[in-house]
């Protein structure tokens, strides 16, 4: 690709016949990954799962480290750390990629199952941004753990196979919904409304409550007392599917972030011998701020780079000080249907490659790394350079909305850092959109960045 950075033609304008064929390879491999890495924890499991493949090892297995040595952390069963070690010292500096692997969607609460006129229900509490109404009447799987009293754990995993039962959301019939019709989208479902239908079955002696904790109790071996100790997940159970006839995008759920999760995670994968190490962060938490151990704001990224900067006998922040980043997550596509809240100079477009955005927060850019004007010359040198697709964009309107990412939980360590990922149409919703030409760029401008 001569030209990497247009406004008026998009990347399949400008791709090779090769190119073409690329992106549509790769966006059969990027589906099979979000078919099985639907939540933090499964998609924690099969990054380790690659990464052990590719002859990655534990990093507190290593007493020493050499260039070319592949290692990686596990935070907790929900974060995960890749890193290559480079020819260069790292005190000369590391590189690093960033993006989260969690994603909106209903958590069960603590004490959830409750029976009401004959139906058994699981109180839920969403997790990050959603819009309610958008959770109604679709198929859920139930994904997650269980301990049991004596700390046993019990993975739960119901409604991804094609013969699995579902869970289900109702929404109130159009028939009798003329009240309900009349609330704003915000308060037409409400937080408490989305309990999702678990089962109705009743025995001649049992409710349908005692039903369902026999079969949960024979089946799983766990107690209603045992949802306080776990973590599940309703996620949308629909798999992956392209979109359009020409097959040029994909919708799914869960694509923020794991659509730069699965690229940079390839390029990590990928990168045989740097010149720098590579460090590839795949983190929890952002959805709901990047607090806890899991999320980017906890110690465990810094403590990662310490230990690379112990075994090469240097000091971390003279580490981090010579480092960059890439904090890879998605932006808000120009979407023409809702063309009033974007600023269309400004905004980024599906197909028209991987999205820098300088700043994201609001009100006035609270909240955010605003990247320096080094730190984006750096960015489209390298992206230039290799040829890769690229475009800038920003979160809508001044003071339409916003938004955040990792980037200032990385930077705050004395790392510059710019974001750059694919633009997405129905964010957040529980199926979105991206084009495959997009995920390409946006591997494509990893491997850059690593070379
Ligand atoms: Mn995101
Ligand atoms: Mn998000």
């Amino acid at each position: 690709m001569k030209e990497t950075y247009s406004r008026t033609k998009s990347v399949w304008q400008r791709m090779d016949a090769d190119e073409r064929q690329a992106v549509m390879d790769y966006g059969e491999k990027y589906k099979a990954f979000l078919d099985v890495a639907r939540t933090e924890r499964l998609a924690a499991d099969e990054i380790i799962r690659q990464a052990e493949a590719a002859g990655f090892k534990p990093v507190y297995d290593m007493d020493s480290l050499k260039p070319g040595d592949k290692v990686y952390w596990n935070q907790k069963g929900k974060s995960v750390i890749l890193a290559v070690i480079g020819e260069e010292p790292v005190h000369a500096g590391i590189k690093i990629v960033g993006s989260h692997i969690d994603s909106p969607r209903l958590d069960l609460k603590a004490n959830p199952v409750h029976e009401q006129d004959g139906i058994v229900y699981f109180r839920t509490h969403y997790y990050g941004g959603i819009k309610k109404y958008q959770w109604t009447c679709i198929p859920l799987a139930l994904i997650g753990v269980v301990y049991t009293k004596d700390g046993k754990k019990v993975d739960i995993n119901i409604g991804l196979k094609d013969d699995d039962p579902i869970f289900y959301v109702s929404d109130l019939l159009i028939h009798m919904a003329q009240d309900q019709m009349k609330k704003t989208l915000a308060e037409g479902i409400t937080g408490e409304q989305l309990q999702a239908i678990a089962g109705t079955n009743a025995e001649e002696d049992l409710k349908p409550k005692e039903v369902f904790m026999k079969m949960l109790k024979d089946t799983y071996g766990i107690e209603e007392e045992d949802f306080a100790a776990a973590e599940l997940e309703l996620v949308p159970a629909t798999k992956s599917r392209d979109v359009g006839f020409d097959r040029s995008m994909i919708g799914a759920y869960g694509h923020d972030d794991r659509v730069c999760a699965y690229p940079i995670l390839m390029a990590e994968i990928d990168e045989k011998s740097p010149e720098y190490t590579s460090v590839t962060i795949l983190a929890d938490k952002e959805e709901t701020g990047s607090n806890g151990p899991t999320g980017m704001n906890s110690y465990f990224l810094k403590d990662f780079i310490e230990d690379l900067a112990d075994m090469a006998g240097c000091k971390v922040r003279h580490v981090a000080a010579n480092s960059h980043c890439f904090s890879a997550d998605v932006n808000a596509a120009f979407d023409p249907i809702y063309g009033e809240v974007h600023e269309r100079r400004n905004a980024s477009y599906i197909n028209y490659g991987v999205v820098v955005t300088k700043y994201t927060g609001a009100r006035g850019k609270a909240g955010t790394n605003d990247a320096t004007a080094e730190m984006m010359g750096f960015a489209r040198r390298i992206l230039d350079a290799e040829h890769v697709g690229w475009q800038t964009g920003e979160l809508g309107k001044v003071d339409q909305g916003g938004g955040g990412t990792v980037a200032m939980y990385v930077s705050q360590h004395n790392i510059d850092t710019v974001d750059l990922g694919v633009p997405v149409l129905s964010m957040h919703a529980p199926f979105e959109v991206v084009a495959k030409a997009d995920v390409y760029m946006t591997y494509r401008a990893m491997r850059a960045f690593y070379k």
